[in-house]
């Protein structure tokens, strides 16, 4: 008997050839799957034959099967602060985002929220997230155990905050270290999982625990066989948090030489949003090889900017795109697609449907340092994708009458695309979510 799972679609994923990006398109496709890797993808009709006539095949039809989607980052406590209205940044995180994060002191509200924000990822097609959790550990735990038991591919930090925050919400310059610490030793490369050391933003840490964060960074680094532990934080996203940064960190050239003069930066280090970035802190960060993640959606929710990715481009500096839930209005990486290709045009550029697929999937991949194991369908990467289903909205089935080519189909996709046309959820080879059929 055998062990191989067949899936015959219309597949894309994207590709990279030393350093240049292509599309790998099979309009009639079929991908191999054993024991939750990736074996083989190419065409049906030259793969069919090496399978006996018995071995079964999964026929999607009028479908498109691509990677899981990899949210580099976003908040899961803030679940329920999604559509808050009429805030800028500082404000919202007062008036909104810090008062929910309080109520994960308790751990069955952190579990409840955990699951209902890794099913809400899942019928979205968002396989891999990189989230920020609160400053309360249980918060950590209850969001690994929720990911754990999913078997799904996940990065999560306790939030590291001594300093302007309610009382609640704030730790000190030892028990953030130690509590990371201990996170870190629990869960960091336990199954599919990673630990990102999570300080807020400059503003919320003092200099002394803003420095015990990068002495924990460089406790766990890349070695040969074990991957390091991540950083994330959010840098350069508003006017008046650069104009705070500046007053609160005064010998600091710019934001970013905050981050990197307390050994912040790095391969292992993702920057959200970087809006506001000056050339020197663009050139810094390529030569610290440090990451993006751009929130077009929070961004323009929030109303805190526009970015500039060709300038990210031009300084080579890795970059993904990320919904930035709960200041993102939406978990669909469809409209942090849409969001990001207006953001380039008000630019005055286009943001290629492929690219804008890649930055959703490989790209993120890279980013989390995961490029190894997803982010596209090569041999021996795990099997996370995801089924669309072409005519699940009566607009795409009918706009995609007139399509041609695989970048007129992704861009249509990008534009018009929702949780709708999430039709099957795979992690590892195995369906997770199937979409309810309504009839
Ligand atoms: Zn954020």
């Amino acid at each position: 008997m055998s062990s191989y799972s067949l899936y015959r679609s219309s597949i894309f994923h994207c590709i990279e050839n030393a350093n240049t990006l292509e599309a790998d398109y099979y309009a009639d496709g079929l991908m191999v799957v054993q024991h939750g890797k990736i074996v083989e993808l190419g065409h049906y009709a030259q793969l069919i034959d090496q399978f006996s006539v018995d071995t079964r095949v999964t026929h999607f039809k009028d479908s498109l099967i691509i990677p899981g989607f990899v949210d580099s980052h976003l908040h899961y406590p803030q679940y329920r602060v999604i559509a808050s209205y009429g805030a800028t940044l500082l404000d919202w995180l007062n008036k909104y985002t810090f008062v929910e994060e309080q109520k994960f002191n308790d751990s069955d509200y952190a579990e409840e929220i955990a699951e209902l924000f890794l099913d809400e990822l899942i019928k979205n097609g968002t396989t891999t997230a990189m989230t920020f959790c609160t400053s309360h550990s249980q918060s950590v735990e209850a969001f690994f155990s929720a990911a754990q038991n999913r078997n799904l591919r996940m990065v999560a930090g306790k939030v590291m905050m001594d300093r302007n925050a309610p009382t609640g919400l704030c730790d000190d310059v030892n028990s953030s270290y130690f509590d990371s610490k201990a996170l870190i030793e629990k869960w960091h490369n336990k199954n599919r999982l990673s630990y990102a050391i999570t300080p807020r933003f400059a503003p919320t840490s003092t200099p002394e625990q803003l420095a015990q964060a990068g002495k924990l960074l460089a406790e766990y680094p890349n070695s040969q066989n074990t991957k390091g532990v991540l950083l994330q934080t959010h840098m350069n996203e508003a006017s008046d948090e650069i104009a705070w940064v500046q007053e609160l960190y005064p010998q600091s050239k710019h934001y970013f030489d905050v981050y990197d003069s307390y050994r912040l930066a790095g391969s292992n280090s993702v920057f959200g949003h970087c809006i506001h970035n000056t050339q020197d802190e663009y050139q810094r960060m390529a030569e610290t090889d440090s990451k993006v993640a751009l929130c077009p959606t929070s961004n323009l929710f929030l109303g805190s900017g526009l970015f500039d990715l060709d300038q990210l481009d031009y300084y080579g500096i890795t970059t993904s795109l990320a919904s930035d839930i709960g200041g993102g209005d939406s978990f669909s990486m469809f409209s942090v697609m849409n969001e990001a290709y207006k953001i380039c045009k008000l630019n005055g550029s286009n943001l290629d449907p492929v690219r804008a697929f890649y930055l959703t999937t490989l790209a993120g991949a890279k980013v989390l340092n995961m490029d190894d194991c997803i982010g596209n369908f090569e041999p021996n990467k795990e099997a996370d994708f995801v089924v669309l289903d072409l005519n699940a909205s009566e607009l795409i089935k009918q706009r995609l009458k007139s399509t041609t080519n695989i970048d007129d189909l992704l861009f249509c996709l990008m534009t018009l695309g929702d949780d709708r046309i999430v039709n099957q959820v795979y992690i590892l080879g195995q369906c997770v979510y199937k979409k309810m059929e309504i009839h």
